[in-house]
């Protein structure tokens, strides 16, 4: 027989054994194979943590509100005044 390479591949994450047809190349840095379930959690995953990472931010001083990874307020450089801006109905008013 020649052609198709049909040996099951290891998923990188769970260890199972994948058909190469239904294998997904999974997101990261090295080219790592898994199975469907996982690179659907993988995904879930680098969703949750773009969402996650990212928070809005208020400063107080500036009144500035910005998102960042970090509470720092790119106005002023300081964090002291920073809080996490989450928006209420005080807000809006
Ligand atoms: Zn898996
Ligand atoms: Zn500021």
């Amino acid at each position: 027989m020649t052609g198709i390479l049909r040996v099951p591949i290891e998923c990188a994450m769970c260890g199972v054994m994948v058909e190469p047809a239904s294998a997904l190349l999974l997101p990261g840095k090295e080219k790592k194979y898994g199975c469907y379930g996982c690179y659907k959690s993988t995904q879930e995953r680098t969703k949750q943590k773009e969402s996650e990472g990212k928070i809005s931010y208020l400063c107080d001083r500036c009144h500035y509100k910005f998102k960042s990874h970090t509470a720092s307020c790119p106005y002023c450089n300081k964090g002291d005044k920073v809080r996490s801006a989450v928006v209420t109905v005080h807000d809006l008013l």
